[in-house]
C-alpha cells in the first residue's frame, strides 16, 4: 500500500499543529515545530501572514486529520462516506471511525509510541484481536474487542521498551488496559468529548459537502 515517505515533522509544520507523528521525540525540546512553527519552505514564515480562504481552511484541517491518523486520501474520503450514512453527526462519526482503527487503538493502549510505529507493529502481526492474529492497521474494532501483544512478540526490543511503561500509562475512559497481561479492551466507541485531537472536523465535512 502507498505511503507517506518525506520528512515526518515537515507534516506538522505546514498543518501548523503538533501532530505527534514521532513518539517521545514529540514531548521533547527536539520538537522541530516547538523549534521552527512556521510552515516549511523557503517562503514558510510568510505564509503566515498570508490571508487563508474558507476552502484552504477546510482542506488544511482534513490534510491535518489524515496526517494525524496516517490514512491516505482515497481511504480518508471512503471514512467520510461512510460517516455520512451513518446516523448522528458525520464530523463525530468520522472521527470516531478513526479513533477505531487498530493502529490508533494500540497506540492508544501505550503498546506504541506512535501511531506510525503502532502501524508498523501491527503489520509485523504482533497483536491478536479476539484472540486472532490481526496484521491490518485499519482493522476497525468493536466494543468488547479484546486487544493483546502475541506470547512470542512480548520480547521484541520495540515493544519491549513500551510494554515495561505500561504500568504508568493512563488510558481513555472508552478503553481499558491491563498492563501485567499486555492486553487491552475496548469498552465501548468514544464520545466526541473524549477524542483529544486538536481538529475541527466540521470543517471536514464542509470540505466534501462542496
Ligand atoms: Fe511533529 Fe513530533 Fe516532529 Fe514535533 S517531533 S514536529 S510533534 S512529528
Amino acid at each position: 500500500m502507498a505511503r507517506y515517505v518525506g520528512s515526518v515533522c515537515r507534516q506538522c509544520r505546514r498543518e501548523g499543529a503538533k501532530l505527534y507523528l514521532k513518539g517521545d521525540r514529540c514531548y521533547s525540546d527536539k520538537c522541530s515545530f516547538s523549534r521552527r512553527s512556521y510552515a516549511p519552505g523557503q517562503h514558510g514564515q510568510k505564509q503566515a501572514r498570508k490571508k487563508v480562504s474558507e476552502y484552504g481552511i477546510q482542506l488544511r484541517e482534513k490534510q491535518k486529520a489524515r496526517r494525524m491518523y496516517g490514512v491516505l486520501e482515497r481511504q480518508f474520503h471512503a471514512y467520510f462516506e461512510k460517516a455520512d450514512r451513518q446516523k448522528g453527526i458525520t464530523g463525530e462519526n468520522l472521527l470516531v471511525m478513526l479513533e477505531r482503527r487498530l493502529d490508533n487503538v494500540v497506540f492508544r493502549l501505550g503498546f506504541a509510541s506512535s501511531r506510525t510505529q503502532a502501524r508498523q507493529l501491527v503489520r509485523h502481526g504482533h497483536f491478536m484481536v479476539n484472540g486472532h492474529r490481526v496484521d491490518i492497521p485499519s482493522y476497525l474494532v468493536k466494543p468488547d474487542a479484546v486487544i493483546q501483544v502475541k506470547e512470542g512478540s512480548k520480547e521484541s526490543p520495540l515493544l519491549k521498551e513500551n510494554l515495561e511503561a505500561l504500568a504508568t500509562k493512563t488510558v481513555p475512559a472508552w478503553l481499558e488496559l491491563s498492563p501485567q497481561d499486555a492486553t487491552g479492551k475496548v469498552v465501548r466507541f468514544p464520545a466526541r468529548e473524549e477524542i483529544d485531537v486538536p481538529i475541527q472536523e466540521h470543517f471536514i465535512v464542509e470540505l466534501y459537502s462542496r
